[in-house]
Parts: structure tokens; C-alpha cells; sequence
């Protein structure tokens, strides 16, 4: 039970945060808070004194009952008078008839002469005064315990009113300081580019990267700059302004009538100092410049969310810029309300930004889970400042055949959203507002291209084997349900790696065994007369889940990722065990545990299998009676004890990208070691001899569905190393057909061999290359 004093504190409190809901600046809401303190402790005067800059004068800001011309002006020094005193000492300063004080100071504008008690609370921020809140009577009053109780209670309110104020009133400074900043910058910036711009008839320069997914595109620049959104350049599907502007309003309403009852709720249950900080959220919530962002973004003919996320992201932005640590911390207030506010708006993450027309994407960096939201209809090329050609992201635009560019230095920067671009992804070329020989050569250059996609569709149907004859299966590397059409498009013979985590990063949370189930379903039924193998969830590394956050790891990629997650969350890993079963039920399904590296998580995956195989059997639920059991070999102690991890399974599945980063240690995604990522590392070359030759003589299944498989090159080594089944991201099957039906098995065969002689790559590349000519596969 709290006492009188504490229930009054709480409607103070609530008196307060309706004022501030009520005040649009601080100006007005002190205005209103003195007459409410008036008012409620039946004083004829209040008054707030606050701190100049300069930290030694006070200043009147409000007040009621001083002459209303006083405020403004009146100023006094720290120690100066009453007022002076209590901010000196930082005591609460409690007088009955002041004249007769030595400290009394009389000023003849606020004709306080009048008044003959006075109570003074000194306002802190942490310690340090910024101001003074003062009551004064006509009638002598000797205030009591209660009434100093109380007024200490409005103080400290007032207090963290008048810090979020001013926070809010440097940040608005900053903001002005930045886009005068931004403005000035972009003139240097637009001067620079004319000057280099090349008059017609010149070369115009491009900009160079390294080839993730060969192809040409060109079109609009999309320019992703931040994580929080797309502010410049992505949006939903066309707005309608009023409905917005009516739905961001509701939505105002509701977090601020939430914000009241979790003030109300800390203050119950903690204290009147914890619910202090709702304040910071109404101001926020009530900011005129913060709603008036929002709006004109409604009015550009944005959404409420991507208004949202941008103005919000901005304020984040700012706060973190403060200099002053304790400022700075309170950025995590901003992101509390900018989720609140976009719950309250409805699910968003169901919601995915969408490319409004066809076009290049420009980014520092893709994130996987970008590309599994993104609309990737529209996105023509890539184009990332990070060189990471290996990650997940890239992956991903090569099963969609999105031709792509990584460790473009400055793309963003040199790039203004909405122009034009080219992205040559075969030389490694972007160019930025080209000049029109240019465009006109690349639209030649596009011309043919799309004639030999033309030639390599012929292929489509087509068996995938060599010149004398030899048979080898193709399969597609697959992601996102999209995937599927572009699998079955190329000629696919059914799914290698189904890479179950891309569908996990999409949503709000896991999705559960039916959604996984009826998802897989309809892979499987897609491909009637082939397999499918579909692999556990593979996250951390690079692929993280919005909903499920993995602890900070120095070394993620050697860390706590794939089936290491899986294991320690058996539920969650028995539920997508049984969802994969039951797809069997409607066609061939392969099962494959990713980044195994010992026998005991082949028994610990084998005994999940049987758990769900046994609750299946008890729920009376169908699934596959039988259903192959493979392993992912891309960890090195997995190639070391293939000849006993073959006797535990039904086969082996060849992860070259994870395969190569442990053996070498080169980083798949860090463009600093990128020389070390050697796919033709002789290294890499006898361990991947190694595992054929364990798969071929035990008798189990072998398919690499690393991406090394989509390069002529590369592959004629595998398969010259005995390879016959592989998985790729589908738009490269119809060209590695087309290279097959010129190859002959004998010239492969010898070229694995000799090439396991030599012991350097570059040696094994120049030799590869000359293999290539004499079968006329190389210009
Ligand atoms: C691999 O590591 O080669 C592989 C196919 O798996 P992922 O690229 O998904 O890690
Ligand atoms: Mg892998």
C-alpha cells in the first residue's frame, strides 16, 4: 500500500504526462506545468528558473503570478538572491517572509514585493543544477514536509522534461548542421563528377569490382545505404496519403496511450523515478518536428513503416553522433519508440520493402536476410562495395541469375540514386551516367548476350553428358520458392541443397512444422521425378535470423553455427526433422546435416531422426518410410575420417565454399584474403580426390554443391576427378551442359591426374587453361 503521499506523486505524474501530450514545445509545456503546480499546492506564484549555456545564470521561463513580461528577461546569477541560493547549494530552500532574509533580492519587474513565503527545489541532471523551481504566497506560509515532498516530486518531473528538451533541441541543431553539411557536400561532390564527366566521344570511366555472377545489366541505381531500411529508394506499393496519414495518427495515438500505461505500470511497481523516462517517449512522441517528418514523408507518397524507419533511423543517427556518452546511451529510448511504433502499426517484417520498377542495387554490403526480402523480380544486377564473393548474399543472386559485382570501392557514394547505370559483370565494369558510346556499345554487347542464352536454352533439355557419351547429373542449388521456376527453366534434374535457413530469414519468427513441411511440399512435388535433398538449418556464420539472435562469437564462422545451433535447440531441430519426413510422402527427399565434423553429431543427428520418426509414428502423421541420410563434407576432420563417416550414411554432399575457407583459412566473405580463397589449391584438390575416391569405393552417393562447380574450368577437374553428380546455382547448368558436350572424358581424366602432380596453383592454372584451348573452350 502506498501512502497519501505517494498516490498524490502518482497523479501528479499522470497531470504531468497529459500537459506534455497537451504542450507542443517546452516553452508551453513549462507554461502549463506552473499553473497546474499553482493551482495544486494553492500558491498564487510559480515560477521555473533555468540555467543559461553559460552555466552561472538563471533565467526566468515561466511563470504564474510574476508580471507575465518578467519572464524572458529577468536573470539572475548563481547565488544571487533566493532563487540563486537554492541552485548554489543545490538545497531546497524553504522561507517565511523572504525580505527579511539576507540572500532576499529584490526585482522590480516581477513585482514579487508582494509575497511573504517562498519555497525554492533546485532542478538537477545528474547531479548538476539547471535550474530552480519556485512557489510564492501572499499570505505567510510555513510549507510542510508534504507540500516540499511533493514539489520535489514536480522537480524532478520538470528536470527530465527540460533535459529531453533540450536533447531534442540539439539533435534538431544537428540535423541542421548535417544537411547544410550534406548540401554543401554534394555540391563539392556534383562539381567533381561534372569535371570528370567525359564530353561526348570520350571513354568515360568506370568503376571496377570483382565478378560474383557474370552478366550484363543495366537500368536505374537502387541505393541501399543503411541497414535500418531503404530511405532514398525502396518503398511499398503505392500509398495512398490520407489513409496514411489517418494510420499514422492512430498510430501515434495508441503508443501514446501506451507509453501513459507503462508510465503508470513502472511507477506502481518500481519508482516514480523508473517511469520518469516515459516522459522522454511523449515528448518524442509529441515533438513538432519529429511528426512533422513523418508527415511530409506520408506526403512524398511514402508509407507509414518506411516513414517510420527513416525518421526514426535519422534520430538513431543523431544520438549516436552526441558527444556525450550518457546522451548517447539514450538512442536506445529512440529505438524503443520506433518499435513500439511499428508494432503498433502492425507486422511489418510480413511486409517486405519492395523495388518500385526494374533496377541495379548499389549497397556497402547485402545482408542474406536483404536478399531473402527483397523483390527480387525487379532487381536486374548487384553491385556492393564489400568484396565478399562468397557469402551468402552473393549465393543467393547467383541461384537467381543476377549478374553482380562485389568490392566496388565508393559505389555508393558515387552513385546518386535514380541514375542511370551499367553493370558489365563479366569484365568487371560500372559505370555511373555513362556517356552514350557506351550505352550504345553495351546495348550491342546485351544483344548478344541474350542471343547466346538463347543458343544455351537449346541445351535445356537436353541429357547433361559428355562427347563420348558419359552421363552426369545436374541439380540446382536452391533458397527461396522462387528458386524453384528458375531450377526447373534451366533443365535441373531435381534439388542437390535445398538451403532450408533462406525461408527461416524472411519471416517475424520459426515457422512451424507445418508451414516447414507444407513449404517443402511443394519443392518436392515440383520436381515429380527427381530428389530433392534438403538440408537442416545452416544459420550463423553470415546467415543470421531477425528473431533469433546468436551470441557475439569473435569467430562466427568457427563458432556456435549449423547443426552445433541445431543440436543444442533439439525441439526446434526434432520439428524440421519431422516437416522434411512428411515431405517425403510426396516424392523422393534426401536428408543432409550441414558442417559435420565428427562422428558423434552423425549418431546425436541419427537419434534426433528417430525421435521424430517415433512421434510421427505416435501422431499417426505420414512420412517417408525411408528417406537417404547424407552429410555435408566442409570441415577438414570430416575429409580426414570420410573413410568411417561413409559406413554411417547414405551419402556425402561436397561443400567446397565452407570447405575451402577452413582448409586454407581464408575468410569466404573478407576480400583481404581473397587470394587465399583457392578453389584450385592443390591442397583442396587432394582432399576433394580423397573424398571421391572413399565415396566411389564404399559405395554411397557424392554430389558438390559448393559454388566451384559453375566454373568450366574447376569443373573439369572435378569430374575429370570422378565426380558425375553436382549441384549449382541453376543458371549455370545450361553453359556447364553446353562445356560438357565439347568435353571428352579421356582429356579430363588426364588433366585431374596431371594436375594432382603439381603442387602450386598457378602452375595448375596455367596447365588448365592450355587443357581448355586444345578443346576449344577458352578464346
Ligand atoms: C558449402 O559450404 O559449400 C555449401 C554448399 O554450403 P553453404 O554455401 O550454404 O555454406
Ligand atoms: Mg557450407
Amino acid at each position: 500500500m502506498g501512502t497519501g503521499n505517494d498516490r498524490l506523486g502518482v497523479t501528479i505524474l499522470e497531470d504531468i504526462s497529459t500537459l506534455i501530450l497537451q504542450s507542443h514545445d517546452l516553452d508551453e509545456t513549462l507554461r502549463n506545468i506552473v499553473t497546474l503546480v499553482a493551482r495544486r499546492m494553492g500558491t498564487e506564484v510559480c515560477s521555473i528558473y533555468l540555467l543559461d549555456e553559460d552555466r552561472e545564470t538563471l533565467r526566468l521561463c515561466a511563470s504564474i503570478g510574476l508580471s507575465p513580461e518578467a519572464v524572458g528577461k529577468v536573470s539572475l546569477k548563481i547565488g544571487e538572491g533566493l532563487t540563486g541560493l537554492a541552485a548554489e547549494e543545490g538545497q531546497v530552500v524553504a522561507i517565511l517572509e523572504p525580505k527579511t532574509h539576507p540572500r532576499y533580492r529584490y526585482f522590480k519587474e516581477t513585482g514579487e514585493e508582494r509575497y511573504h513565503s517562498f519555497l525554492g527545489i533546485p532542478l538537477f541532471d545528474r547531479k548538476i543544477p539547471i535550474g530552480v523551481l519556485t512557489i510564492q504566497t501572499v499570505a505567510p506560509r510555513q510549507f510542510s514536509a508534504d507540500d516540499i515532498s511533493t514539489l520535489s516530486t514536480i522537480a524532478f518531473q520538470v528536470s527530465s522534461i527540460v533535459i529531453n528538451a533540450r536533447l531534442l533541441d540539439s539533435i534538431r541543431k544537428k540535423e541542421e548542421e548535417k544537411s547544410a553539411f550534406a548540401r554543401e557536400l554534394e555540391k563539392t561532390r556534383q562539381s567533381l563528377i561534372d569535371k570528370e564527366r567525359p564530353a561526348a566521344g570520350q571513354t568515360n570511366g568506370a568503376l571496377r569490382g570483382t565478378v560474383a555472377c557474370p552478366g550484363l545489366a543495366s537500368g536505374v541505381a537502387y541505393v541501399l545505404d543503411d541497414n535500418l531500411g531503404f530511405p532514398e529508394t525502396l518503398e511499398d506499393e503505392p500509398v495512398e496519403v490520407a489513409s496514411e496519414l489517418q494510420q499514422l495518427e492512430l498510430t501515434l495515438e495508441k503508443t501514446r496511450i501506451q507509453t501513459l500505461f507503462l508510465e503508470k505500470r513502472v511507477t506502481e511497481r518500481l519508482s516514480q523515478s523508473d517511469a520518469a523516462i516515459f516522459h522522454t517517449h511523449l515528448m518524442f512522441l509529441e515533438d513538432r518536428s519529429f511528426l512533422e517528418k513523418l508527415r511530409r514523408e506520408i506526403h512524398a507518397g511514402h508509407s507509414v513503416a518506411f516513414a517510420l524507419k527513416k525518421v526514426v533511423g535519422e534520430y538513431l543517427e543523431a544520438f549516436e553522433r552526441m558527444e556525450d556518452p550518457y546522451l548517447r546511451e539514450r538512442a536506445a529510448d529512440i529505438k524503443d519508440i520506433g518499435r513500439r511504433l511499428l508494432a503498433n502499426l502492425g507486422d511489418t517484417l510480413h511486409n517486405p520493402l519492395q523495388l518500385k520498377h526494374p533496377g541495379i542495387l548499389v549497397a556497402r554490403e547485402i545482408l542474406p536476410s536483404d536478399m531473402a526480402t527483397l523483390d527480387h523480380e525487379h532487381i536486374r544486377g548487384i553491385v556492393t562495395e564489400t568484396g565478399e564473393r562468397n557469402s551468402h548474399a552473393v549465393i543467393m543472386a547467383k541461384a537467381l541469375g543476377i549478374p553482380a559485382l562485389v568490392g566496388v570501392k565508393a559505389a555508393v557514394r558515387s552513385t546518386p540514386p535514380e541514375t542511370q547505370v551499367i553493370l558489365d559483370a563479366n569484365s568487371g565494369c560500372f559505370y555511373v551516367n555513362p556517356a552514350p558510346h557506351v550505352t550504345e556499345e553495351y546495348r550491342r554487347l546485351q544483344a548478344d548476350a541474350s542471343r547466346e542464352l538463347h543458343r544455351l536454352e537449346e541445351f535445356r533439355d537436353l541429357p547433361a553428358a559428355t562427347r563420348d557419351g558419359e552421363k552426369v547429373i545436374l541439380r540446382a542449388n536452391i533458397g527461396l520458392i522462387s528458386d524453384v521456376n528458375i531450377a526447373l527453366r534451366n533443365g535441373a534434374e531435381g534439388v542437390g541443397l535445398y538451403r532450408t535457413e533462406f525461408p527461416y530469414m524472411t519471416r517475424g519468427s520459426f515457422p512451424d512444422r507445418d508451414d516447414q513441411y507444407q513449404l517443402y511440399r511443394k519443392v518436392v512435388e515440383n520436381f515429380p521425378d527427381y530428389p530433392v535433398t534438403i538440408r537442416t538449418l545452416d544459420i550463423g556464420g553470415d546467415k543470421g535470423l531477425p528473431y533469433f539472435s546468436p551470441p557475439r562469437e569473435d569467430n562466427p564462422f568457427m563458432g556456435w553455427r549449423s547443426v552445433r545451433v541445431s543440436l543444442d535447440n533439439r525441439d526446434i531441430f526434432r520439428t524440421q526433422i519431422e516437416a522434411i519426413l512428411m515431405a517425403g510422402a510426396h516424392g523422393p527427399v534426401k536428408l543432409l546435416f550441414p558442417m559435420i565434423s565428427g562422428m558423434e553429431e552423425v549418431h546425436a543427428c541419427r537419434e534426433v531422426i528417430e525421435e521424430a520418426r517415433a512421434n510421427l509414428r505416435r501422431e499417426g502423421t505420414p512420412f517417408a518410410s525411408h528417406v537417404p541420410t547424407g552429410i555435408m563434407i566442409e570441415v577438414p576432420s570430416a575429409v580426414q575420417m570420410a573413410e568411417q563417416l561413409a559406413r554411417e550414411v547414405d551419402f556425402f554432399a561436397l561443400g567446397t565454399n565452407d570447405l575451402i575457407q577452413y582448409m586454407l583459412a581464408a575468410d569466404r566473405n573478407n576480400p583481404l584474403v581473397n587470394k587465399y580463397y583457392d578453389p584450385l589449391h592443390p591442397a583442396v584438390l587432394h582432399a576433394l580426390a580423397q573424398v571421391t575416391d572413399v565415396a566411389r569405393r564404399q559405395g554411397i552417393g557424392l554430389c558438390l554443391c559448393g559454388e566451384m562447380a559453375s566454373d568450366p574450368m574447376n569443373f573439369l577437374v572435378l569430374y575429370g576427378l570422378g565426380m558425375r553428380e553436382f549441384s549449382m546455382p541453376a543458371p549455370f547448368i545450361p553453359r556447364i551442359k553446353a562445356f560438357l558436350r565439347d568435353l571428352d572424358s579421356a582429356v579430363a581424366i588426364k588433366a585431374a591426374r596431371d594436375v594432382l602432380t603439381l603442387s602450386e596453383s598457378a602452375k595448375i592454372r596455367a596447365y588448365l587453361i592450355e587443357v581448355l584451348k586444345e578443346i576449344e573452350q577458352l578464346d
